[in-house]
């Protein structure tokens, strides 16, 4: 019986989901399973139990510092939320003060000789069963602060904060129910080869993160979690949206080959990195790159970016528990202007909420109904001053070593870009007092055109910004009312409906005729197909993430802008998509 089991499971088994992100990844599968955080366990030796209390007792000193740095930054919140945030983490505090808790852990470490993790697992584990169990409801419900703590602690004694996939075997492919950007974020390349997950749109920002770490994805693979176990062989094909589980030989070995030939034809395009974009007519294009991490500012480089034409600023935010400060923003901006040696950097002042929550920020926007709608992006940072302060003055201090713009996400109203040149203004005033170096003259501040409103306004935003930059993600999920998030509905996002591409044209031509610098750096900017209509319809500069780079060069290289712009008058004249998408292909000619 268990023998014929193991057959079945052997058995290769293909899942369809959605293709988000291209290539081929192949390798062990390594199950993330949300519930069960992947805690070390084992028994410690007798002359290391000494250690291991030590080990523990750096990890509790350093969350009791976390926790006070926390409840000192909260108490400059609005006074309500600063009183019940303190009640909060003074209750956390204490948990880690002599407590039951922090006995019972070194009792495990000495006793049982676990290791601090897993004694803290246990302990908190029982602790929290326990509270559950109680009648009164406010009692019950502490159960989650204690595991919240446990959490903490367990944090600290990895001493990796939040760095969940560092113990994998090279070429692992993770495979999981849900994963966020800011899980996405963690998977360092040199080890994890590619990743599967059953939630998730192709718009969302996991899936951003994964074309820019260049980790092949598939997202809303439908039962996949209950057909595969850690270790099986997976396929992840990224270019057709498959995952293959426990691969047959041949089939491995197709792949194999696909992957190699994907490899050196990237190679091939790697050639064009130092040649211009520039359409056969003569319209030179500036490409520039998205940044989701610092880390990929010399891969952009290398693939010709012309400058960074979209920072987005929410991994400062992203795995931690407190703020960045102005000084921390400061040294990872100027650290990537320096790089750029002369190249712009567009800083996106964060846009968190909607899909995209910052631990760091949770608190600020989980319990809204309808996140994507509500205090997200600009909205956040000019409610809560001190957010938008740091990130303009460490902006601004790093335009004192090469050219910066700033950009803010989810404009509406001209009234927001005037808040945000008061803040500019003001902050500048700041430095001059602390006698430090800013940029001068001040740099150019420009809006996200990514609400349908704002699109529709473009002619009176343009009065108030220096740039525009389009973003097309949001503009079509507000535009048809899709969550770009959400798989159950990924197949009616389409950035080709007629309604969005007027859109885009309206802006383009409101900023032309103020001659605006404008930019396309929504997701279609990367997607070669696009660029005639983009060209066609006025844009000039497009920014992608860096894996897009090479090809989008290459179909500009072979464009006639002239025939590009009559493409695009003819799709303009279009009501169905459908047919919008044909007219496309067969200009590119794939028809
Ligand atoms: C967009 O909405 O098109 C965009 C570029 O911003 P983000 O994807 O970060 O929301
Ligand atoms: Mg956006």
């Amino acid at each position: 019986m268990k023998v014929k089991s193991e057959g079945r499971a052997r058995r290769q088994r293909i899942f369809e989901g959605l293709s988000v992100a291209p290539g081929i990844a192949i390798g062990p599968a390594h199950l993330v399973d949300a519930h069960a955080p992947q805690i070390p366990d084992y028994e410690i030796a007798a002359e290391n139990v000494g250690a291991e209390l030590e080990r523990f007792a750096s990890a509790l000193a350093k969350a009791q510092k976390q926790l006070r740095k926390l409840k000192d930054k909260s108490s400059k919140l609005p006074a309500a939320a600063a009183e019940e945030i303190g009640i909060l983490l003074e209750a956390h505090l204490q948990m880690l003060t002599g407590s039951r808790v922090v006995r019972g852990v070194q009792r495990r470490i000495v006793e049982d000789r676990r290791n601090a993790e897993a004694a803290v697992q246990a302990e908190i584990s029982d602790v929290a069963k326990e509270f559950e169990q109680l009648d009164d409801a406010y009692l019950a419900a502490r159960a989650v602060d204690i595991r919240e703590v446990g959490d903490r602690l367990v944090r600290n004694l990895s001493n990796l904060t939040y760095q969940g996939f560092t113990h994998l075997a090279p070429e692992t492919v993770i495979l999981a129910e849900e994963l966020s950007p800011a899980d996405t974020a963690l998977m360092d390349p040199a080890i994890v080869a590619g990743f599967a997950t059953m939630l998730g749109g192709a718009q969302g920002h996991t899936a951003i993160m994964a074309r820019s770490l260049r980790l092949p994805a598939v997202l809303g693979v439908a039962g996949l979690i209950g057909a595969v176990k850690t270790g099986d062989t997976i396929v992840v094909d990224g270019d057709e949206g498959r995952v293959i589980v426990n691969p047959t030989r041949k089939t491995l070995a197709d792949y194999r080959r696909r992957r190699g030939a994907g490899e050196r034809q990237r190679q091939q395009l790697q050639r064009l990195s130092r040649l211009p974009a520039v359409t056969r007519d003569g319209v030179a294009i500036r490409l520039e790159a998205n940044l989701e991490l610092p880390r990929e500012t010399e891969l952009a480089i290398a693939a010709g970016a012309e400058g960074i034409g979209l920072l987005r600023t929410e991994f400062l935010y992203m795995n931690r528990d407190d703020l960045p400060d102005e000084d921390e923003q400061y040294a990872v901006f100027r650290s990537i202007v320096e790089k750029l040696q002369g190249r712009p950097l567009t800083i996106r002042t964060l846009d968190v909420g909607g899909e995209k929550l910052a631990g760091a920020l949770g608190k600020y926007g989980e319990t809204e109904a309808n996140p994507a709608l509500g205090l997200r992006a600009i909205r956040l940072s000019l409610k809560e001053r001190p957010l938008l302060e740091a990130q303009i003055a460490a902006a601004l201090r790093a335009g004192a070593h090469g050219p910066v713009r700033i950009l803010l996400p989810m404009i509406s109203t001209p009234w927001e870009m005037r808040e945000v040149r008061d803040v500019a203004n003001a902050m500048v005033r700041r430095l001059k007092r602390r006698g430090q170096a800013f940029a001068d003259p001040m740099p150019p501040i420009g809006a996200m055109i990514e609400v349908p409103g704002a699109a529709l306004a473009a002619d009176a935003l343009a009065q108030v910004c220096d740039f525009f930059a389009i973003g097309t993600n949001d503009l079509t999920q507000y535009t048809l009312a899709i969550d770009r998030g959400e798989e159950r509905v990924a197949h009616l996002y389409d950035p080709l409906h007629p309604a969005v591409l007027r859109l885009v044209q309206f802006a383009t031509e409101a900023a032309l005729r103020a001659r605006l610098p404008v930019a396309v750096c929504g997701e279609i900017a990367g997607d070669p197909r696009f660029a005639p209509l983009l060209i066609g319809l006025g844009i000039r500069e497009l920014s992608m993430a860096t894996a897009a780079l090479p090809r989008v060069k290459q179909r500009i290289r072979a464009l006639d802008s002239v025939a590009a712009t009559r493409c695009a008058s003819t799709i303009m004249e279009q009501s169905d998509s459908g047919r919008i998408a044909v007219l496309l292909d067969d200009f590119n000619g794939l028809a």
